[in-house]
């Protein structure tokens, strides 16, 4: 009997090493591991990069409270900034505590400039920003908030891609805009670039901030450093987590100058996010992601796998219904649940995982090799093909 509470449906696996895109079962199975932790391990597992740069750090400092100077931290602050919209950076160590933030920092904006009732925050319904109290409310999402109440006050929703929905929803007391650019966990979709242009139209004219939740598809992941910059808009807010890590827990909220006015000492803190260990490896992940040419060959191979996938949905047009996503973040869609898809894949030492939708997600290393694409897709046909027989 396991101790561990039953919060999740495990699958029965269990792995005792990694390496890039493999992972090592105890009982001696070797998979092509296109779950990643969840985008999480963006340069795959146990890279010697990262290794060398923990173990550096691990024998000097791990851990010194916000109270001091944190030169790793003001290091990739001050690159993140450089390289986005940004101006200034709060460090967490999750999506949902960056997400957390990114709404405290929103508010806390009007309220520092009088506008006190400016707090209201409109999402997409049934989104993904992460699983504590607040968040499950943003995400709009009954299933996740079921048994949690009182609702949280403050959220409103709109329903994935409809303006005129999000536009009625809009008030004087709205705050914030908050949503995924592109959504994960829930179906694997992406925003139109139009859809993302006039969203900025809106929140200018009304005088609202536009938040991006970038924790999953950011960092690279769409081939593009952010998933926005496709759209060739600059939201106000951007959390981010999963691939800035590299594995290690970082979350951060990143803000333009403007915002970051509102946060003084004392408005927020954590007692963990940034220390040195963490900000160490987050410094080794960008060496890595901002080497010239790393993200134009992320928007190659991904290329490559989209035009790859969409030739099998051509070939079993009755299973699969739609290959969705940006860059690496992947979605097959099927007609029917996906359980049993997933499943057989694994058999086949392939590992994906579901979102919503009846969708397959795939999720390889941004630094993932041709020929381990070859075999994932080689993998995927051999399961379509038993589908059909
Ligand atoms: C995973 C995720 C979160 C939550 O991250 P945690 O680290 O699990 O708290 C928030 N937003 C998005 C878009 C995510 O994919």
């Amino acid at each position: 009997m396991s101790a561990l509470a039953k919060n999740y449906n495990r699958r029965k696996i269990a792995f005792k090493k990694g390496k890039g895109s493999f992972l090592y079962s105890s009982n001696g199975k070797k998979y092509l591991d296109f779950v990643q932790g969840i985008a999480v391990n963006s340069l795959g597992h146990a890279n010697p990069y990262l290794i060398k740069a923990i173990n550096r750090q691990s024998k000097k400092v791990w851990h010194v409270s916000n109270a001091f100077l944190i030169p790793e931290g003001e290091r990739l602050a001050s690159r993140l900034v450089r390289k986005t919209f940004a101006s200034a950076i709060i460090f967490q160590n999750s999506g949902a505590e960056a997400t957390e933030a990114a709404i405290k920092v929103a508010r806390r904006y009007f309220y520092s400039i009088g506008k006190k009732k400016k707090n209201r925050i409109i999402c997409i319904k049934n989104s993904f920003h992460g699983r504590t109290i607040a968040t499950i409310n943003a995400s709009g999402s009954k299933k996740m908030m079921e048994g949690f109440g009182p609702k949280v006050a403050g959220f409103d929703h709109f329903k994935f891609g409809n303006l005129k929905s999000l536009k009625r929803k809009i008030t004087n007391n709205t705050a914030a805009v908050l949503i995924e650019t592109s959504l994960g966990e829930g179906g694997v979709k992406a925003h139109s670039k139009t859809f993302l242009k006039s969203l900025r139209k809106i929140c200018n004219k009304k005088n609202i901030l536009l938040i991006l939740d970038e924790v999953q598809c950011g960092i690279g992941r769409s081939g593009d450093f952010f998933a926005f910059e496709h759209a060739k808009i600059k939201p106000d807010i951007v959390p981010i987590a999963k691939g800035i890590g590299g594995g290690f827990p970082i979350g951060a909220v990143l803000m333009t100058k403007k915002v970051s006015t509102a946060m003084i000492p004392g408005t927020h803190g954590s007692t963990f996010g940034g220390n040195p260990l963490a900000m160490s490896v987050g410094n080794a992940v960008l060496d890595v992601i901002f080497k010239k040419g790393f993200l134009s060959n992320v928007k190659k191979i991904s290329s490559y796998f989209n035009v790859e996938l969409n030739k099998i949905k051509n070939d079993y047009p009755k299973l699969i219904k739609e290959v969705r996503g940006t860059g690496l973040l992947i979605g097959l869609q099927l007609f029917k649940d996906q359980t049993n898809f997933i499943k057989k894949l694994e058999d086949n030492k392939l590992l994906t995982i579901r979102a919503a939708e009846n969708v397959i997600r795939i999720l390889p290393p941004l630094n993932v090799k041709k020929t381990e694409i070859d075999l994932a897709l080689k993998i995927i046909k051999k399961v379509c093909k038993e589908y059909r027989a």
